[in-house]
Order: structure tokens, then C-alpha cells, then sequence
């Protein structure tokens, strides 16, 4: 049973962030800020597919200055995310933000700070403190910056940048700390996941500020799927984090949904909408299951709003079985499917009707939960596997050719001789 750390709680608008709140999943708008119409578009599409929290970039007092106007627009919290430019901070401050992000890399000035502090502290604002390897080195200070480049390009890169990284999270929170401000969220971003992973558990050892879990600079999604979720997954997982931002070099509306999964999937939040499960297909499919699940995917996501698990399933082989913990499921045969809700079999239809069929039935077991005369998860009826000679032809007979030719299948089940 995961047992989450116990942190301090901060509101960003109407969102908790930290002690007994569920993780919050954010994403950043990859748009200019001041281009009003595009970033109060980009903020409500990012609101629509579960961000709780959306960051903005202001890096001109053009983007402060809108503001105002797309915060008239928008429901979900805005953050403010500041670099170099401590008066922007002032600004969207004053403009109404809901917790504003700076940079101990490039906004350090004590008194600079203390303006922020205190500004946010009138609006009782939260602050996050984002450390990020990428502006962790010392800019002003030639030979301090000379220290520090040599210590992160020698042996044991990852143990120094640590090491920097804490300390330069310490100092700074050193300013917060004279000021008796405490309304704070801490990250500690790397693009190296395992540095991520000892980042965020030393800090967690020391401080009960709530964290935002991030990997910096993580690539396309191709790959920075991979290198941000497992970090992350780690973390949440020893009950490390209150915020998530998965980020790509994509549109940012992926880094919601997979945020969202990733919680999902460790059971940090309930679904909302279908969950969808299938096989990977395999030399026994005899339907075009690739297809099928995208445009059950599609469907799923355009009508069904319970999470419902639906399972799409290419034979029999696995199919029964991972079928029965599905509330709707289809498993395919020879061009044709068979659907079962609850473990009852309720439809054989040839494969050009699979889709309409399962979508009617997903949409009618939705309503008997709606209506109370179903509920979630609860199988009534055993499925039992068709007959091998089956009423879908159901590639059964390719898995009774490798068994007779002493084929290695790891199947278990029976073979019927014809
Ligand atoms: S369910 Fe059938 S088609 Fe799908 S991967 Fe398993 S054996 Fe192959």
C-alpha cells in the first residue's frame, strides 16, 4: 500500500496542493502569453483534458499585461513562470495570477526576492522555488562558476550536481526563511531521471514543502515518456510528490493525458472516462485490431465519461481472461467479434459492426450504472472461452497447429482434435 509523505498545504486559487490532496496534474502553454485569443485557448484545451493548474510564460511586460485579460477567460489557476526579470513577477502578481515560479538560478538578489515575498504574501500567493539543472550553475561569479562547471563536468557528476543542487536550494530558502514565508512548492528538475529520483528524496527528507515532480527538458514524447515516467512513477510510488508536469517537445496537451494516466494507473486519482484495454495482436489476430482499438480509443473518449474498463481483445487465447475484469469486452475471432458485458455474452457480430455494436453497449451499461441497476467492476457471469471449433472460428485452430507440431505456444489451453 503506497503511503503518501505528508507535506504542508498551499492553495493555488482553488486547488490544494500538498498534505491530504490528490496530486494535481499541471502542464505550460507553449504559446506567447500576450497573443491573448491563442494562450486563452490553449489554457481552457489544456483545463478540458484534466490540467488542474496551468503555467504561462512571462518573460516581457506585454505578457504580464494580458494578464488581467486572460485570466477574465480562463477558471483553472494560473502560475506565472519568471526568469531573470523579478518585476514580472511584481506584475503578474498584481495582474492576479494564482502562485508565481521563480528561478534561484537567474533571479537570486535578496532584496529582489524579498519584493516577491512580500507581494505574494499580501495576495497570500504561493511561491515555487524551481531548481533546474539546466541554470543550477553560477552565472555572475567567474570563479564560483568555474568551481561549480568543473565539479559538474568531473567524476561523479550526478553525486556534485546533487550536491549543488541542495545546496543552492538551502540558500535560497535561507531568504524565504528570515521572512517567516512558508507558502512555498519545491522542484528540483534534471534531465537525468536517476538524479531526479535522489533530488527529490533528499529534499523530501528535509523539508515538508509540498514538490513538484518534473524531469527538465525530457525531448519529444517518444522518449521522454520513458524518462519522465519512470522518475516519476518512483517517486509517486514511495509516496513522493504532489504535483505533476510531465514535459515534451509537444503539443502540451499529451503531458496532461499522460500525467493523468500515470496517476490513474498507480491509483493517486480516479478515472475519469473509460479505461481501455487490448492485446498487442500477434500472429493469431484475424480482424484489423490496430485499427479498431484507435477508433474504439476515440470513441471511448468522445461519449463515455464512467470509467468504465473496456477490454479489446484479438482471440481467445488471452482474450476470456483478460476480458473478465473488463466491464465491456469484445474479443475477435475469424472476422467477426464477440461482446460481453459483465461476463454475459451479449452480441456475435461480423467485424465491420464491432465498433457501433461495443459503443452501443458501452453507452446503454453506462446508463444502468447512471440509472443504479449496475455497478462498476462487478462481474456477474463467468466467460467462458467458445468452443474451439468456436462460433467466431476464432484462430483457435492456428494454436492446435503448433501444439500437434510440438511448436513452444505456452498456452494452456485444451486442444480438441477436429
Ligand atoms: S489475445 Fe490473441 S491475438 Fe491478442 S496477443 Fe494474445 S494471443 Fe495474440
Amino acid at each position: 500500500m503506497m503511503v503518501r509523505r505528508k507535506t504542508r498545504q498551499v492553495k493555488v486559487g482553488a486547488v490544494p496542493l500538498g498534505g491530504d490532496a490528490p496530486v494535481v496534474v499541471q502542464s505550460m502553454t507553449s504559446g506567447y502569453t500576450h497573443e491573448i485569443d491563442n494562450c486563452v485557448r490553449e489554457i481552457n484545451k489544456l483545463a478540458a483534458a484534466g490540467a488542474d493548474i496551468v503555467r504561462v510564460a512571462v518573460p516581457e511586460r506585454k505578457d504580464t499585461e494580458a494578464l488581467p485579460e486572460i485570466l477574465r477567460q480562463v477558471t483553472v489557476p494560473i502560475v506565472a513562470d519568471v526568469h531573470f526579470h523579478f518585476q514580472r513577477a511584481l506584475e503578474a502578481v498584481e495582474a492576479g495570477v494564482h502562485k508565481i515560479r521563480l528561478n534561484p538560478g537567474n533571479i537570486s538578489d535578496r532584496q529582489q526576492v524579498e519584493r516577491v515575498i512580500d507581494a505574494c504574501r499580501e495576495r497570500r500567493l504561493p511561491i515555487r522555488i524551481g531548481v533546474n539543472e539546466g541554470s543550477i550553475v553560477e552565472r555572475r561569479d567567474k570563479q564560483k562558476r568555474r568551481r561549480e562547471l568543473a565539479a559538474v563536468f568531473g567524476d561523479d557528476r550526478q553525486g556534485r550536481l546533487l550536491a549543488i543542487m541542495i545546496a543552492k536550494l538551502e540558500e535560497y530558502l535561507e531568504i524565504f526563511h528570515v521572512r517567516n514565508f512558508h507558502d512555498l512548492v519545491i522542484s528540483a528538475k534534471s534531465i537525468d531521471p536517476l538524479l531526479v529520483i535522489a533530488a527529490y528524496t533528499e529534499i523530501s527528507r528535509r523539508f515538508d514543502y509540498p514538490l513538484h515532480l518534473g524531469v527538465t527538458h525530457a525531448g519529444p514524447k517518444e522518449t521522454g515518456t520513458i524518462r519522465s515516467v519512470v522518475p516519476l512513477g518512483t517517486l509517486l510510488t514511495n509516496g513522493i510528490g504532489d504535483t505533476i508536469r510531465i514535459s515534451y517537445a509537444n503539443d502540451p496537451i499529451y503531458e496532461v493525458q499522460d500525467g493523468l494516466e500515470l496517476l490513474y494507473v498507480l491509483g493517486l486519482r480516479p478515472r475519469r472516462g473509460a479505461e481501455l484495454i487490448a492485446c498487442p495482436t500477434c500472429g493469431r489476430i484475424q480482424v484489423d485490431l490496430f485499427t479498431l482499438v484507435q477508433q474504439v480509443n476515440r470513441k471511448l473518449k468522445e461519449e463515455i465519461t464512467l470509467p468504465l474498463k473496456v477490454a479489446v481483445m484479438g482471440c481467445v487465447v488471452n482474450g476470456p481472461g483478460e476480458c473478465e475484469g473488463a466491464d465491456v469486452a469484445i474479443f475477435a475471432g475469424d472476422k467477426r467479434g464477440i461482446i460481453y458485458v459483465q461476463g454475459e455474452k451479449v452480441a456475435n457480430v461480423p467485424e465491420e459492426e464491432i465498433l457501433d455494436t461495443l459503443l452501443e453497449h458501452c453507452k446503454s451499461f453506462q446508463e444502468r450504472v447512471r440509472r443504479g441497476e449496475a455497478r462498476l467492476g462487478q462481474k456477474s457471469v463467468d466467460i467462458i472461452p467458445p468452443a474451439p471449433e468456436g462460433d467466431v472460428g476464432s484462430g483457435y485452430a492456428k494454436i492446435v497447429e503448433e501444439k500437434r507440431s510440438g511448436a513452444r505456444t505456452g498456452l494452456t489451453l485444451p486442444v480438441v482434435s477436429r
